[in-house]
């Protein structure tokens, strides 16, 4: 069997940098340190900073008083930190800045008086903090016929999840500008998402199969997952490598594997080792590489 594998997958700048807060938090503040929501969308990941000493919870309210959380990288709605103020919680906040200058958008358009859109995913963490930050209407590229109806000059912004298909925001961005002529359409699906469905486009065109390595409540994971399948090649999205026995590689000669922004290298790895490619070629562009720096009661 020929293994493709695509460049660049796995851990963004984001993920680098909350995984990293999470361990220093635990060296400067001790466990336990609560993290609110899933510090990145990986059961792997979440795991192994549980058995460190990180604690994760759903809501800011299961955090106990005068005690330390970690805000998850996808971000938070300011009414968690005024709870949070009230509870006389330490904060150390991993939202990563991707995320923060769609707030920062947020913020800055509605007090020039325009309507917001946000293009996004009901229910997702990132969605939730970022509609907290001021008023908006979502539209969700997954329900049909849901764009808003204002006046056809109103003044609207276009903004959207970090994570979201390239192509399908594209596509209902235009429609929004066709209704809307004076509508402004801001680009904010993150550099790691589209480079990594521009190399499973790349995969899709060699293989016969792609597996996507990462976890199902990953938003940019079911990203890749779509892409390929929209590109006509069957793909897979699996947590662990225990799956693999699920599917069927008889007549598979040529197989990909990608993975999201929240996925770590080992669990390429393990596929791999599973797999026992003949050979293993890469497919797509090295990534520049980013960092972010560290909130500033860790930089020390
Ligand atoms: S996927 Fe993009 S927005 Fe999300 S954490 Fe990574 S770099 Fe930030």
């Amino acid at each position: 069997m020929h293994l493709f594998l695509a460049t660049p997958r796995g851990f963004c700048a984001g993920v680098v940098r909350a995984i990293e807060i999470v361990e220093k938090s635990l060296g400067v503040f001790g466990a336990p340190i609560y993290i609110k929501h899933q510090i990145v969308h990986n059961k792997y990941v979440v795991q192994d900073l549980e058995s460190k000493g990180a604690i994760t919870v759903n809501e800011i309210s299961d955090v106990p008083n005068d005690s330390v959380v970690i805000f998850s990288a996808h971000g938070s709605p300011p009414v968690d930190y005024e709870i949070a103020k009230s509870k006389n919680i330490k904060i150390i906040d991993a939202t990563c800045p991707l995320v923060i200058k769609v707030h920062n958008e947020a913020i800055k358009y509605s007090k020039e008086g325009k309507k917001i859109i946000l293009l996004g995913h009901q229910e997702h963490q990132e969605v939730i903090g970022t509609m907290g930050q001021t008023d908006m209407i979502l539209v969700d590229d997954r329900q049909k016929n849901n764009i808003p109806e204002f006046d056809a000059e109103e003044k609207i912004v276009v903004l959207s999840q970090t994570t979201l298909s390239v192509e399908d925001t594209k596509q209902i961005s235009n429609s929004i500008k066709d209704k809307y002529k004076n509508s402004i359409l801001r680009n904010d699906i993150c550099y790691a998402v589209s480079n990594r469905q521009k190399a499973v486009k790349s995969l899709s065109r060699l293989v016969e199969m792609i597996i996507v390595v990462g976890s199902e409540n990953s938003s940019n994971c079911v990203r890749l997952k779509e892409v390929s399948e929209n590109y006509g090649t069957k793909s897979y999205l699996l947590n662990s490598v225990d799956e693999i026995k699920n599917l069927n590689l008889k007549n598979i000669s040529n197989i990909g594997i990608t993975s999201g922004a929240s996925t770590p290298e080992i669990l390429i790895d393990e596929f791999i080792n599973q797999l026992k490619p003949s050979k293993i070629t890469t497919v797509g562009d090295k990534e520049r590489e980013i960092n972010f720096v560290l909130p500033s009661e860790l930089k020390a």
